[in-house]
């Protein structure tokens, strides 16, 4: 449920508003905005008490929130939330650029194309040190020397990082690590993971489930701004369907259904959808145009000897021709790299 008080309504009508939902055994939570404030009513009780609500001094409507999900909806918040990795900044009509490879291998591999990145103009480095492989003999990462390798070029090259978390068991160690933690596809609904790592106050790249619906992953965020945590990115990284033509499918449409509902800000994964490299590209494009905020890629200097993703992982020189066209694409919507 959510009150919202007329325009320029007084502290003193705000405050008993507050005051009467805490006694109707709510937590509130304000959103100010400039004329107009709102007051979230969150807890996990039946709603009650609408009307003795709707009967307060300055109180000019008290709406039922029909989504499941509140402090992620539009209702809750129209505007777009903007997130902040250190330097970097995704949402609102900006898109930012997430690049690195799959995996951390090495320092040298790492620093090619961190400083590759950075000249292609890419905001963020990425690269995995715990890695999620399907297949218990597949590489599993560096570990905690990866993290201290992807920290260190970071530094170095002047780009902020982003790191999957796989497990709580490595949470403490990523975040000393990283600037923005990733949650990815197999863990979207790993509640526990999800919200001790909101407890660490980076921020969250959180990747859709390859299963999930939009209103689940939404609810997967949800468990995120619940511990207080609203540096939530979503990001749209190819679903599960019956074609076999591509890895997993890029799902286009579920762009604008997550800003529809959502203020969070959303990117596309077109590597992780696609599995091939030759797909990359035209996907990336095709989610900026639909109106992503930010696209994440996989980049190797050499991906013919990768330890993971290979076929999929971009060269150097070819993300430097993704920039430029994603330029290009952003410029054609309205919105302008960030
Ligand atoms: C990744 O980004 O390295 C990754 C494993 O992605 P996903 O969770 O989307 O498979
Ligand atoms: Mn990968």
């Amino acid at each position: 449920m959510i009150v919202i008080m007329n325009i320029n309504a007084s502290q003193a009508s705000i405050d008993r508003v507050q005051l009467e939902i805490e006694k109707l055994s709510y937590t509130s939570h304000l959103v100010e905005g400039k004329t107009r404030t709102v007051i979230g009513v969150l807890g996990t009780k039946p709603l009650r008490g609408k009307q003795h609500l709707q009967t307060l001094p300055e109180v000019s409507d008290v709406l039922e929130i029909s989504t499941p999900y509140k402090l992620a909806s539009r209702e809750w918040q129209p505007i777009d939330t903007i997130v902040g990795i250190g330097s970097a900044r995704i949402g609102g009509n900006h898109v930012t650029v997430i690049a690195g490879p799959c995996s951390i291998e090495s320092y040298e591999q790492t620093k090619i194309v961190a400083e590759a990145v950075k000249a292609a103009g890419g905001h963020l480095l990425r690269g995995g040190a715990f890695k999620p492989r399907t297949s218990p003999y597949s590489f599993q990462g560096l570990g905690v020397e990866g993290l201290k390798i992807i920290q260190q070029v970071g530094k170095e090259v002047g780009l902020p990082t982003v790191v999957e978390v796989t497990d709580t068991e490595v949470l403490t160690i990523t975040a000393e690590h990283t600037d923005m933690l990733q949650i990815g596809t197999r863990n979207m609904q790993n509640f526990t993971l999800l919200k001790e790592a909101a407890r660490t106050n980076l921020p969250i790249l959180l990747k859709r489930g390859m299963s999930a619906t939009v209103k689940e992953t939404i609810l997967a965020a949800e468990y995120i701004l619940n511990e207080g945590n609203n540096q939530v990115v979503l990001c749209e990284r190819g679903i599960r369907t019956f074609v076999d033509h591509t890895r997993n499918t890029l799902d286009v449409s579920a762009i604008p259904a997550f800003q529809r509902l959502s203020h969070l800000p959303v990117i596309v994964d077109p590597s992780h959808a696609a599995g091939k490299r030759h797909k990359v590209i035209p996907l990336s494009l095709a989610g900026v145009a639909a109106g992503a905020q930010g696209v994440m890629v996989e980049v190797h200097p050499n991906p013919e000897v990768a330890l993971s993703d290979g076929p999929q992982q971009l060269l150097p020189e070819d993300f430097k021709d993704l920039v430029d066209r994603i330029r290009m694409v952003a410029k054609a919507v309205g919105k302008d790299l960030a």
